[in-house]
């Protein structure tokens, strides 16, 4: 491509909500551009860094055995009915009627159309397995779109959906696409790390996110110092706490402690660790056409873990309360306790079961019960792990320590089982010929947000630094002076020759000061720069190196060469 009639509207102004470096940069650089909250033209060069991840996926998932389709991103409303998903998904879903009122919406995730298109099709055991995907755009009417292409509304995803006759063939495909997915974020220069995720309302163990490690992540993990441990703070476990403080030896009693709401005023007054105090979070809980008050009972020294708390629940939402309301409902702000806790349905923390030695409130006005042994709720009561891990926790799995790090999350492997297998009657006959669900694993990777998270990874003070394999052109041949004959001339023939050797190449033709298209180059961030300046009369030219700013002087008759070389 020439410079000259390229479309890459490059600026030095961002837009005034961009914070993160992707979003100034991908703005800036002529990459993208926003046509409402969430949506954005992908330009030229966006178009060509797309281009590129998906080639790498589409071989990746080749190499995998899965196919490539293509589904209709306009979906019929029935389906999502039929799946029961249609309320769970709200306002993120984009409902809309046809010109004969039918219902339809646009497609944010394709489990049911895939379904769809497969039962009835596949009938016998000995068509399965079956692994098939789509890169295709997607539409969530996300509350918040932020961030530029990291969290769009529109927005590219790669979805992949595979078909078993047994629960042991989707684990081999689940750890296949698990390195199938190593492969690809590898070969696009990333930094990532693989980390249990919550499974939601789905449940099981069978869950990971593809984390690509970077401050501006919005996602928290947690990951061991030691092992390969690695979660997300929402599905973070931890191992047996090992330094546990004294216990505060007393016989079960009812104190007067007035005015004592906070866990910090309990421990000073009772002068005991935190860690032998109950605290109470109260929430208001979010179901389908009901909410309720629901008490979250932990150690002093925990907190709630908001969607452990959803799960916990089962809920669709999880949202304050106001002391108000509480008093109305009969609980008394400051002074609940899980003992005798009739006012409101409560969770416990899995960490308090069978705990001695604990003070808590005593769902009266100014009195908190001591010595209590919550043993004798452990038939009675529902407990659930909810609550977040601390940095310093021991891990789950070895004798390390878990800390926190950052990651976009930009990947997401499932194992659904027969959800929604059972739920669209989408059947196969076994190998005695009995009628059964498929067994299903779902596999989405962020297309669109990659692009972003490759910048939040790669970039410095003056732009994107594109990897090799996600560069929109490999190399760019800039003639620093295009009145001058010998440096147009072998501009001309460096690009000829690198086009005809299958190199993406770029030639900076453009009449413009030599500073402006340096300062333009680093913004876009090629990986190579060819400058052809005024060293040539001496017979030499530069390559300049994005990622670590060096400027080697060549030759002009071996350019070509070191470049190949390069590359
Ligand atoms: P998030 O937790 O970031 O909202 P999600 O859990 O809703 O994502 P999935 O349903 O697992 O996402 O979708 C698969 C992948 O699609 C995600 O791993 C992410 O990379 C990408 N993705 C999801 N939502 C968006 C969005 N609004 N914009 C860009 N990419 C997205
Ligand atoms: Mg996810």
């Amino acid at each position: 491509m020439r410079r000259s009639r390229a479309f890459i509207p490059t600026s030095k102004e961002a837009p005034s909500d961009a914070q993160l470096a992707s979003h100034i940069f991908l703005s800036r650089g002529g990459f993208i551009s926003q046509t409402a909250a969430g949506l954005y033209n992908y330009m030229p060069l966006a178009k060509r860094v797309i281009k590129k991840i998906e080639n790498v996926i589409n071989q990746e998932m080749s190499k995998a055995g899965a196919e490539e389709t293509e589904l209709s991103f306009v979906t019929p409303a029935s389906l999502w009915q039929e799946s029961g998903r249609i309320e769970k998904f709200g306002k993120e879903l984009l409902r809309f009627h046809d010109r004969k009122e039918n219902l339809f919406v646009l497609g944010p995730t394709h489990e049911e159309m895939m379904v769809d298109m497969v039962r009835n099709r596949v009938t016998s055991y000995k068509q399965l397995p079956l692994n098939l995907y789509q890169i295709k755009t997607k539409f969530r009417d996300e509350a918040r779109p932020r961030f530029g292409l990291m969290r769009g509304r529109e927005f590219i995803m790669k979805d992949g959906y595979s078909f078993h006759a047994t629960v042991e063939d989707l684990d081999r495909e689940f750890d296949a696409m698990e390195a199938a997915y190593k492969k690809i974020l590898t070969r696009l220069g990333l930094e990532y790390r693989i980390v249990e995720a919550d499974s939601g309302a789905i449940g099981g163990t069978g869950s990971k996110e593809l984390m690509v490690l970077a401050d501006s992540g919005e996602d928290t993990i947690a990951v061991c110092s030691s092992c390969e441990y690695g979660a997300n703070i929402e599905a973070a476990a931890r191992g047996l706490r090992k330094d546990i403080p004294e216990a505060p030896e007393a016989a079960f009693n009812k104190f007067q402690t007035l005015g004592v709401k906070s866990i910090d005023d309990l421990s000073q007054f009772f002068k005991v660790d935190p860690y032998y105090t109950i605290k109470t979070v109260a929430k208001r809980v979010v179901y389908e056409d009901t909410t309720e008050i629901v008490l979250f009972f932990l150690r002093g020294c925990d907190n709630l873990q908001e969607v452990k708390a959803v799960n916990a629940t089962d809920a669709l939402d999880i949202v304050d309360v106001t002391e108000e309301e509480l008093l109305e409902a009969g609980i008394v702000p400051g002074f609940i306790g899980p003992l005798d806790q009739s006012k409101a349905k409560h969770v416990i923390d899995n960490d308090l079961k069978d705990a001695k030695h604990m003070i808590c409130g005593a769902n009266e006005l100014d009195y908190h019960f001591v010595g209590v042994d919550l043993s004798v709720l452990s038939e009675v009561a529902y407990f659930a792990d909810i609550s977040e891990v601390n940095a310093g926790d021991a891990c789950p799995h070895c004798e390390g320590e878990l800390s926190f790090t950052k990651g976009i999350e930009v990947g997401h492997i499932f194992k659904l089982g027969t959800k929604y297998s059972e739920a669209l009657k989408a059947e196969f006959l076994d190998e005695n010929g009995k009628a059964q669900p498929f067994i299903m694993g779902t596999y989405g990777m962020g297309v669109s947000r990659l692009v972003a998270a490759v910048i939040e990874q790669h970039h410095d003070e003056n732009g994107c630094i594109w990897t090799k394999e996600t560069a929109p052109y490999m190399v760019n041949v800039m003639i620093s002076n295009i009145k001058d004959e010998a440096q147009n001339e072998l501009g001309e023939s460096l690009y000829e020759s690198l086009q005809n050797a299958g190199v993406e190449v770029i030639l900076d033709d453009r009449k413009d000061r030599f500073g402006f298209k340096m300062k333009d180059a680093e913004l876009i961030g090629f990986p190579y720069t060819i400058i052809i300046g005024k060293e040539l009369e001496n017979g030499q030219v530069q390559i300049y190196v994005r990622a670590s700013g060096e400027k080697i002087t060549v030759d002009k008759d071996i350019v070509f060469d070191k470049v190949m070389e390069l590359i």
